[in-house]
């Protein structure tokens, strides 16, 4: 079969892979400069930040044969058993960013970038999707497929499905998601704030602070901060500006602003579905469409790659 995969996060690369080890012919197609998606790497000057997932653990035997090629390979690694507190758990990074791994996983794969899907119809006579999606330069691009996989997040998905959307279940299509504002720090000095170089929840503002020269991302100094839901919420719509003035105000409890040499502001609006779905995909009764994604087998990168497998053994 012709598959498109609409999404190359890790759970459309992972679907992508298999499909093609099954002797699929596939596109995966992504509106992001880059591969990754929500596992996502920022260069500010010599400074590399991750700015998406920050880590990642490993719950599942399906998930740890994945780790351990990556490990293998050279694109993750271990980075320490706790934040300020030593809990025994194995967290691990990718290395050099959190897109090593993404990138890793493409390496094979025909992978289209800077392609946004508009629209995605089914031609129930030919058996037919057609893909309507624009390239950042204004150019229309139409692919045909035998089947679709959309791992967007799913109020992207809704978007883009036209009337099949409506044959998604109310349980999936009432998912939500919470935003995370983040701000991202070059420094003129590094500035320690644990052991392993990141705090979890230190506070009532952030979810997560990091120092990345102490994580092993960065040389130059460099640190993002990650912003609860809640507060992240109640912002999201301010102009980015305001959200990042006051973003900076905030950080003061870990770095003073003459220490900041450069700062950007990240808004990841469908940062984590705040409840998942008890299947790991869903697979359409009729078409040939499979709906994957973090929104399916957890909130985290081992639920997006777990559930990618599941998708294109749902098409297999
Ligand atoms: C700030 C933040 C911190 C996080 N921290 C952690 C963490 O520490 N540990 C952890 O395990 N998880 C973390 N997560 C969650 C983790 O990043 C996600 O669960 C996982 O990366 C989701 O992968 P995915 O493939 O399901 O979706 P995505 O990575 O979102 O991939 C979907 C892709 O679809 C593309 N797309 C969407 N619409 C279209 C369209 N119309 N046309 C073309 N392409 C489209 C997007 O560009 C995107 O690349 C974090 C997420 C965020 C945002």
């Amino acid at each position: 079969m012709r598959i498109a995969v609409i999404g190359a996060g890790l759970s459309g690369l992972l679907a992508a892979r298999d499909l093609r080890r099954a002797g699929h012919d596939v596109v995966v197609v992504d509106k992001g400069g880059g591969v990754g998606g929500r596992m996502a790497t920022r260069r500010i000057g010599d400074a590399v930040l991750d700015h998406g997932a920050q880590f990642f653990t490993v719950r599942s035997d399906l998930f740890a044969t994945e780790v351990d090629e990556w490990l293998a390979n050279g694109v993750a690694r271990e980075w320490c058993h706790g934040f300020a507190d030593i809990d025994g758990h194995l967290r691990y990074m990718g290395v050099g960013g959190m897109t090593s791994i993404a990138k890793y996983l493409a390496r094979d794969a025909d992978v289209r970038l800077g392609v946004t899907v508009s629209q995605l119809d089914f031609n129930s006579m030919s058996g037919e999707w057609r893909i309507t999606a624009t390239t950042r330069q204004g150019d229309d691009v139409d692919l045909i497929a035998d089947a679709t996989v959309v791992t967007a997040p799913l109020p992207q998905t809704f978007a883009i499905l036209g009337s099949v959307a409506d044959d998604i279940p109310g349980s999936i299509r009432d998912i939500e998601y919470d935003p995370t504002l983040c701000l991202l720090a070059t420094l003129k000095r590094q500035v320690p704030v644990s052991e392993s170089g990141a705090l979890q929840s230190p506070d009532d503002v952030f979810s997560f602070v990091c120092d990345n020269v102490r994580k092993g991302t960065s040389t130059t100094p460099s640190m993002t901060f990650h912003v609860e839901p809640v507060l992240s919420a109640s912002h999201y719509d301010r102009p980015d500006d305001d959200v990042h003035a006051l973003l900076l105000e905030h950080v003061t409890r870990y770095i003073a602003h003459d220490d900041i040499d450069e700062s950007q502001l990240k808004k990841w609006r469908f940062a984590t579905p705040r409840r998942t779905h008890s299947e790991s995909c869903w697979t359409h009764p009729h078409i040939p469409l499979v709906l994957a994604g973090d929104a399916f087998d957890g909130p985290r990168m081992e639920g997006a790659a777990l559930s990618g497998i599941a998708a294109a053994a749902a098409l297999s």
